[in-house]
């Protein structure tokens, strides 16, 4: 059997054996940065991905960037001039949001263990709350009162399927995501008793599909579950969420998702829709195929060690700055991101080699028994794949180095 292979990274051009981003040279980056370790995100590939999504998917479905997967704000005020809308998870995205002078109605809060100051500035600034709980829904309707401001909301339902073949489940069995199915139809109806502004549904499965059966496979149940819900609707649904989910390759044998039989779908779902539930848009929201295949982290070759005949890189990055890289973020079992030597991608000699970091900790590995140009305290380690879930998502003071940088050009 074949030893599967990283798809081909060909997102960023290679002048003379060097990695550029932005027209510019790594090392050039690197320099202006203060050296590395840093992140560095590219507006242009952002910009390049939304309109290949815009010509791609049918027109009228609404596009929204959910920011948890890069919140560095100048990422998401350029995000939000190319989306129609913004999905925050906590009262600081929803700062973050909000500051990109975006439309409060196109912003909307979903994740459970939304505390009251959190629904307080959520329903002030006039952006919709996802509702995950009946209790949650008492509440939003109380601090509606005490502000004398009717609330927005939506429900987000915890289906009974689930996504399959998923990086990450966040629907279908028991879930702290969302009112379950069979219990919406009751919420709907106190919900139209405490006078709520009701939007619509939000229906969210899983993250990181690669497989477009099993995207149009959710989508097909979900809608088929809006209208079922959409029945017990105390106003018309004017906003239903069908959730994203859209994978990028991060793993040898990933391929990159194709999105033709999801958009012929979707073309055919909103047809659907537009009969059943004239008032309704359709939206789905995307984190990371938005902007995970635009960003690289960098880091530096600190020392090059021969342990009983592996080869062992260490660098000054590693879990600490990068922990999806490292797969201690959900990952079963550990498999390497795409990394190359980023100053000498090609090189004129190759070898087997280990990435690791500084950490006292087994567990501080960037890349493992991988093939790279033979790599020198100097040169210049980046781990593609790396615009979401990077940064943010990372233990940055364990151990107390200092933080990478990050850089969007
Ligand atoms: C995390 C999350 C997303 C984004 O997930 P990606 O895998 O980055 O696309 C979207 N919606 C909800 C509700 C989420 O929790």
């Amino acid at each position: 059997m074949k030893t599967p292979q990283h798809a081909p990274m060909n997102q960023f051009p290679i002048i003379e054996d060097c990695l550029h981003v932005g027209g510019r040279s790594i090392r050039n980056i690197a320099d202006e940065i203060g050296g590395a370790p840093f992140y560095v995100y590219d507006r242009q590939l952002m910009t390049q991905r939304m309109k290949q999504l815009r010509s791609t998917l049918p027109d009228g479905l609404v596009i929204k960037f959910a920011i948890k997967a890069n919140p560095m704000p100048a990422v998401v005020q350029h995000m939000s001039t190319l989306v129609d809308g913004l999905d925050v998870a906590s009262a600081g995205e929803l700062r973050i949001a909000l500051d990109t002078g975006i439309d409060p109605a196109d912003v909307s809060f979903a994740g459970p263990g939304k505390m009251d100051w959190e629904l307080k500035q959520t329903i002030s600034a006039g952006a919709t709350l996802n509702l995950e709980s009946e209790n949650e829904m008492e509440r939003a309707a109380k601090i509606g009162e005490q502000l004398g401001i009717q609330p927005h909301v939506a429900v987000r339902v915890n289906p009974e399927f689930e996504l399959k073949s998923s990086g990450v489940k966040m629907g279908g069995g028991p879930k702290p995501f969302g009112v379950d199915s069979e219990r919406v139809p009751s919420m709907l109806k106190r919900l139209g008793e405490l006078g709520l502004d009701f939007r619509g549904f939000h229906i969210y499965c899983g993250s990181q599909n690669l497989n477009p059966e099993s995207i149009i496979d959710a989508h097909n149940k979900t809608v088929n579950l809006g209208f079922h819900l959409a029945e017990f609707a105390p106003q018309p649904v004017s906003l239903f969420n069908i959730g994203g989910g859209f994978g990028i390759p991060l793993f040898p044998g990933d391929q990159h998702l194709d999105l033709a039989p999801i958009a012929d779908n979707l073309e055919a779902r909103i047809k659907d829709v537009a009969d059943r539930l004239p008032t309704a848009r359709v939206a789905i929201e995307l984190g990371r195929y938005l902007v995970g295949e635009a960003g690289l982290y960098v880091c530096e070759v600190v020392d090059r060690k021969i342990s009983r005949g592996e080869v062992y890189i260490v660098t000054n990055g590693g879990l600490h700055q990068h922990l999806a890289a490292s797969g201690n973020f959900g990952q079963v079992l550990r498999k390497n991101f795409p990394v190359v030597v980023a100053n000498r991608v090609v090189g004129s000699k190759r070898e087997v080699a280990n990435v690791v970091g500084p950490l006292c900790t087994p567990l501080d590995i960037l890349a493992a028994q991988m093939e790279l140009a033979v790599a020198q305290p100097g040169d210049l380690i980046a781990v593609y794949q790396s615009g979401a879930y990077g940064y943010s998502t990372s233990p940055i003071a364990f151990l107390g180095h200092p933080p990478p940088a990050q850089i969007f050009v």
